[in-house]
């Protein structure tokens, strides 16, 4: 599956919040909030296919 349509189904509507260097492959790793509440939604790493929702 497409790493963004993952990300809309776990996440939904989303906005980056910060990039960090992933711990697991020194890729980026993006945490998203919730556009509208400002609440955490929660991290994911593309390269690693990792998704964790807060
Ligand atoms: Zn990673």
């Amino acid at each position: 599956m497409n790493f963004e349509l993952l990300l809309d189904k776990l996440l939904g509507q989303r906005e980056i919040i910060h990039e960090v260097e992933c711990s697991v492959c020194g890729d980026f790793e993006t945490y998203f909030r919730d556009p509208i509440t400002k609440e955490n939604l929660g991290r994911a790493c593309e390269h690693c296919v990792y998704v964790e929702k807060f």
